[in-house]
């Protein structure tokens, strides 16, 4: 049978082979029912999101799925919610008589986390790009003393280093691990200009919706620090003040190989956070098709997609929905579609397959994280293939 006539199933059948029209509508229907009004844009622990698990759930069965949670089809999670309040908080730079007052929002912004203090005072250090890649004998915090004070650095990394080696060095979990370890407390962590990330604004902007992490991120989770801040590069002139440095000399070594230069500022940090908290609740929805082969079946290819969205906010042309067609009702319908083709070729592939839809992704990826450190399977998982906005 040709590969293709897995996707015969049935209603789209035809003696010439698969009615691609008929399957891509099927496709879409996935989508238009995940984006619907109805899922409320599929917020992490939102009524929406729990109506969208319904529906995949649904999906999974006609798809010929056995469950796979802990519940079910369901892998449910606890989470943490803390979200800043800015009224109550101030940033100041401290100079001995002399105090610049930040102007949060414009000039900086506390990341709040599960580990921000309501308040720290502490010596600030600037450390380069910060990273510490043992590999590649790079070490911007070695022989620095870091104890008890704020790491200062700049977001990136020598032009010559690898960009997943950077990504990796800079995840949330590798960065307070390594700044944790040299004995910081504090980080301020100024945006790369010539990086393309988001904006400052939408960047500030974005540091105050609800902050989520896991209660239980199981072993090798994240372990944030007592204070972490953002800083616009536009606004950093005075955290170099007096160092015998400027920020401009700083800025302007970015894009090449070089490491950046290192050394004590002349401030003090003065930050005071003020943050409500709470808690929440979420799931993935796990699926599997059991493999066929005696000795293979306890191996598991998992194929996954993330299922949540932003949810609702600030009307973008009159609606408030962010119905996440794309990103990502599509990698989900995707998944479903997946599952049905192996279903109703007759095929029984060798290993199992874990279909896999995630919650808390555009919370940093939480979900993934949540199955990874309690996987609901017993046997390794050999592969993954994840579909992030398929168009
Ligand atoms: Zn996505």
């Amino acid at each position: 049978m040709p590969w293709f006539a897995a996707m015969a199933a049935p209603g789209v059948r035809s003696p010439i082979g698969p009615d691609w029209d008929a399957l891509g509508r099927r496709w879409w229907s996935h989508v238009g029912v995940l984006a619907d009004d109805r899922m409320e844009g599929r917020e992490t622990g939102s009524p929406g999101y729990a109506r969208a698990a319904e529906y995949v759930i649904e999906q999974f069965r006609a798809a010929g799925l056995q469950p796979a949670g802990t519940e079910g089809f369901l892998q449910p999670m606890e989470f943490r919610v803390r979200q800043l309040d800015l009224s109550r908080s101030s940033l100041d730079l401290v100079r001995g008589a002399d105090i610049h007052r930040v102007a949060l929002g414009e000039e900086a912004m506390p990341i709040v986390s599960s580990g921000t203090v309501e308040q720290l005072e502490a010596d600030a250090i600037f450390v380069g790009y910060g990273l510490s890649v043992p590999e590649l004998h790079y070490d911007d915090l070695a022989g620095l003393d870091l104890r008890g004070k704020f790491a200062v650095l700049v977001r990136g990394g020598p032009s010559d280093m690898s960009a997943p080696i950077k990504a990796h060095c800079q995840s949330p979990e590798e960065r307070a691990s390594a700044l944790r370890r040299a004995g910081a407390v504090g980080l301020i962590s100024i945006v790369n200009p010539t990086i393309p990330e988001l904006p400052w604004p939408r960047l500030a902007s974005g540091l105050l919706m609800p902050r989520m992490e896991l209660r239980d991120p199981g072993p090798g989770g994240y372990h944030p620090l007592p204070m972490g801040i953002a800083y616009n590069p536009e606004s950093a002139g005075p955290l170099f003040e007096g160092s015998g440095h400027t920020v401009e000399e700083v800025l302007s070594a970015l894009g090449t190989p070089a490491a950046l230069p290192r050394f004590p500022l002349a401030v003090r940090v003065r930050a005071r956070v003020g943050f409500s908290q709470g808690a929440a609740t979420c799931h993935n929805v796990v699926g599997v098709l059991p493999g066929a082969d005696p000795a293979l079946k306890d191996e598991y290819v998992v194929v996954s997609a993330h299922l949540d969205h932003l949810g609702v906010g600030t009307p973008i042309n009159g609606d408030p929905v962010y119905h996440g067609a794309i990103d990502n009702a599509s990698g989900v319908a995707s998944i479903i579609e997946i599952a049905r083709a192996i279903h109703y070729s007759g095929i029984r592939p060798r290993r199992s397959i874990l279909f896999l839809a995630v919650t808390g992704e555009e919370k940093f990826l939480l979900g993934s994280e949540y199955f990874a450190g309690h996987p609901t399977v017993t046997g390794p998982l050999v592969a993954n293939i994840n579909l992030d906005s398929v168009w």
